[in-house]
């Protein structure tokens, strides 16, 4: 495993291998074993490079760049990390992937996560809210290690690229010391995804929110060159938001209730509603507070079945939609449900339909319009990347835009025979479905598996991480556990 050639036959980058055994030893040293570093060395070193050009062949092709439109049949070419050309019958020296059974789109992007949760997924699927705010944030949060965030973000990053996801906005809120940041940004690092790092609040006498941003933003961010970029997860004070726009970065803010949605309505008096600010939830918002949050630009990221299921409030997708603005899909915390975004795409489109149906059943007319499949698509991509602002760079198969690309399989059982594309990806495909993923124009995943990634290290991390927290909060243990907060 530390040999100096990889699976592809060519030197290990030297460089970038010692830059991960040093940043992860660190994390390690606390208490992690050896295996944390091989994960990541796996992750790091292991994925064929095939940089040049490749070339996506013969595939249903859905750019969602309106200027370019969807193809039966077309095939993307790319070079390096970027996208140069999306047409039928491109002839070009590439490596070839055969995307004839495929279908090719942006890779799709999660706007709120807490990946530091990986390693407690489904730990309380029955929990309502308040239970999650006192076990999860209250409870488990504050024992976090700078490797249990670090374990937390690297399989819920590496379960992302394997669902298709290519990026994702991770607002992990356990910045219980400025190690705790390093661990969580280490963690994306390692798995190769894009994300924003929205650095958010923790717990301790250790915690330095949100002065630390500083510090972070000129360790890790000094260019815009890269996979990662900075965001200010923020509660609900008008100071963060300050902090967040003297350092320039986005700020996303849970938004839950109606008081909470009045309390921002109110500030923008003051105009601080702006472009910047993404409003998580948004749930029981008032017309006004969608209107001002379109008329300033702002960007709604619903995460419908975690709301639904937690009692946040209805998603407050119609009333977005009412008011001109297109939301983005977040799958927000892995301890109650899934994060991919079929699980989303499937919630929202039944969820918005069921409840016109339900006013045309009344015998309401002018009803909305039911949304389509395409459009929830577009919700999983181009929209998430407005919602993070990297639209200039990725949510689209534009020329000039970097490769984040998913191709997903249509000759399994689940959608044959092939006979729709928008259909299949909302209404019946899962996460089998996902074939090959690019980021950035690297191979992240191909034939169904992911590329360099060792999941058996991974998992064990996860599990000693889970042990030790778990083990802390004193919780029963059984996976039979039947109890109301489902743990
Ligand atoms: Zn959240």
């Amino acid at each position: 495993m530390r040999d100096r050639t990889n699976t592809t036959g060519r030197p290990i980058n030297l460089t970038r291998r010692l830059f991960v055994r040093a940043a992860t030893g660190a994390i390690a040293g606390v208490a992690a074993g050896d295996s944390l570093i091989h994960a990541a060395e796996r992750l790091g070193n292991q994925r064929p490079a095939m940089g040049g050009r490749l070339l996506l062949k013969g595939g249903v092709v859905l750019t969602f760049d309106a200027a370019i439109g969807d193809f039966e049949k077309a095939d993307v070419l790319i070079e390096g990390k970027k996208i140069v050309a999306v047409q039928p019958n491109i002839s070009a020296t590439a490596t070839v992937i055969d995307a004839s059974r495929m279908i090719v789109l942006p890779g799709f992007i999660d706007s709120h996560h807490h990946c530091y949760q990986g390693a407690l997924r489904n730990i309380q699927t029955n929990g309502l809210l308040e239970d999650y705010s006192r076990d999860i944030v209250g409870e488990a949060t504050p024992f976090y290690r700078p490797e249990d965030a670090y374990a937390g973000e690297l399989i819920s990053a590496v379960r992302a690229l394997d669902a298709g996801i290519t990026t994702l906005m991770d607002i992990s809120q356990v910045s219980n010391s400025p190690e705790h940041s390093d661990a969580c940004i280490k963690g994306l690092q390692d798995a190769g995804i894009r994300a924003v790092f929205a650095y958010a609040r923790g717990f301790g006498p250790k915690a330095q929110y949100p002065r630390d941003i500083e510090r972070l933003q000129k360790r890790y961010f000094s260019t815009a060159d890269q996979l990662l970029t900075l965001a200010m997860g923020t509660q609900l004070t008008q100071e963060q938001w300050t902090v967040a726009r003297k350092v320039g970065v986005r700020i996303f803010t849970h938004v839950v209730g109606r008081a909470a949605c009045d309390t921002i309505l109110k500030w923008s008096q003051a105009g601080l509603m702006r472009a910047d600010n993404v409003y998580i939830h948004a749930t029981s918002a008032s017309a006004e507070f969608m209107r001002r949050t379109a008329e300033t630009g702002g960007s709604v990221s619903i995460a419908a079945p975690i709301e639904m299921t937690m009692r946040h409030g209805m998603p407050p997708l119609q009333l977005a939609l009412d008011n001109g603005i297109r939301p983005s899909l977040s799958s927000d915390v892995e301890t109650t449900m899934a994060a991919d975004m079929f699980t989303q795409m499937r919630t929202v489109f039944t969820l918005q339909r069921a409840l016109v149906n339900e006013r045309a059943i009344a015998g309401e007319k002018n009803l909305p319009a039911m949304l389509t499949a395409r459009e929830v698509i577009g919700f999983a991509t181009v929209e998430g990347a407005k919602c993070t602002g990297l639209d200039r760079k990725v949510g689209t198969l534009t020329p000039g835009k970097e490769a984040d690309v998913v191709m997903l399989r249509t000759d399994l059982p689940n959608v044959l025979p092939f006979n729709n594309a928008y259909g299949a990806i909302v209404a019946h495909m899962d996460t089998s479905n996902v074939d090959t993923v690019l980021v950035a124009g690297k191979v992240m995943k191909r034939a169904g598996k992911l590329v360099g990634v060792d999941m058996k290290d991974i998992g064990e991390l996860a599990e000693r991480s889970r042990n030790y927290i778990v083990g802390k909060t004193g919780w029963p243990r059984s996976v039979l556990d039947t109890s109301r907060a489902g743990r």
